[in-house]
């Protein structure tokens, strides 16, 4: 009988995991939509989805996420335009996420006596699931047009109360903290980069970035945040130009894409990452 209900959760686990990964390649799919519509503001002109060099109708089946992709072998059937591998790439990317954090949050319980479905745990991994979701098209669309759209971000940061209010982990004056703390530092930032060089060197984009990042994950993130992001935006841009030999590679690399890694790398290894440091106390 045990035996039984074990591999009954076990069934269970699995359905749920595949169902979260095909979740998420849809998911994905929706923010190819985002990332080529917002900045043009043709958002909700199409209800279905056309083809954006001729205009023509594409039947489901070429829709299906990934999939499609390699079935039209990168070609549109209509008018044969190639197709960007960034489609399937972000829709891979989605899916292997939502997979991954469902490992980490495994909402509807590992074993048997933790019950079926456990609500505080899927509210982390909706919490994760849709701010990763959110951080990636923001990513996408600053390392293509070197803009962050203000729906967005500014988005994220009018819905941060509900999320604090919602999240078992967050409270009210964390996020607004967070909010206050990660808008005002950059803010700062970007301030006296101007009064010293006359120039933009970071744009405000990526000061309210770093506000949606603080409302949503709360203060303590903005210092990790932003130590992981401007290391790996360093490392990137000294690379950039000793390959490329350019000089002022600060105003063409985008901030954001690197401060959204900071970002979800605290989310995911934040509190192991502390409970290391604090020698595992
Ligand atoms: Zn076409």
């Amino acid at each position: 009988m045990n035996d039984l209900l074990i591999l009954g959760f076990q069934a269970v686990q699995s359905f749920v995991f595949w169902s979260v990964v095909a979740l998420g390649a849809c998911i994905g799919s929706f923010l190819n939509v985002v990332i080529l519509r917002l900045p043009e503001r043709t958002f909700f002109k199409n209800a279905r989805s056309v083809c954006p060099t001729c205009g023509v109708m594409i039947p489901f089946y070429f829709n299906i996420p990934v999939v499609g992709y390699f079935i039209l072998r990168g070609k549109a059937n209509c008018c044969g335009t190639k197709i960007s591998w960034h489609y399937p790439a972000v829709e891979f990317a989605t899916s292997v996420i939502f997979g991954l954090l469902y490992l980490k949050f495994p909402f509807s319980g590992w074993s048997v006596g933790s019950g079926i479905f456990e609500p505080a745990i899927f509210v982390r991994w909706a919490h994760a699931a849709i701010f990763i979701s959110l951080m990636l098209a923001m990513s996408v669309i600053d390392a293509k047009l070197m803009i962050i759209p203000d729906e967005l971000s500014i988005g994220m940061i009018v819905l941060s109360p509900l999320v604090a209010w919602i999240h078992p982990d967050l409270t009210l004056v964390g996020s607004l903290i967070g909010i206050a703390a990660g808008g005002g530092l950059l803010y700062g930032v970007a301030w006296s980069y101007w009064f010293v060089r006359k120039q933009y060197g970071l744009g405000f984009g990526d000061v309210k970035l770093l506000a949606a990042i603080g409302g949503w994950l709360g203060w303590q993130s903005i210092l990790p945040t932003l130590f992981l992001g401007s290391i790996v935006g360093s490392i990137i841009g000294i690379a950039v130009m000793v390959i490329y030999r350019q000089e002022g590679w600060q105003s063409k690399i985008p901030f954001g894409p690197f401060l959204a890694l900071g970002a979800v790398t605290h989310l995911i290894f934040g509190p192991e990452a502390l409970y290391i440091f604090s020698g595992g106390q």
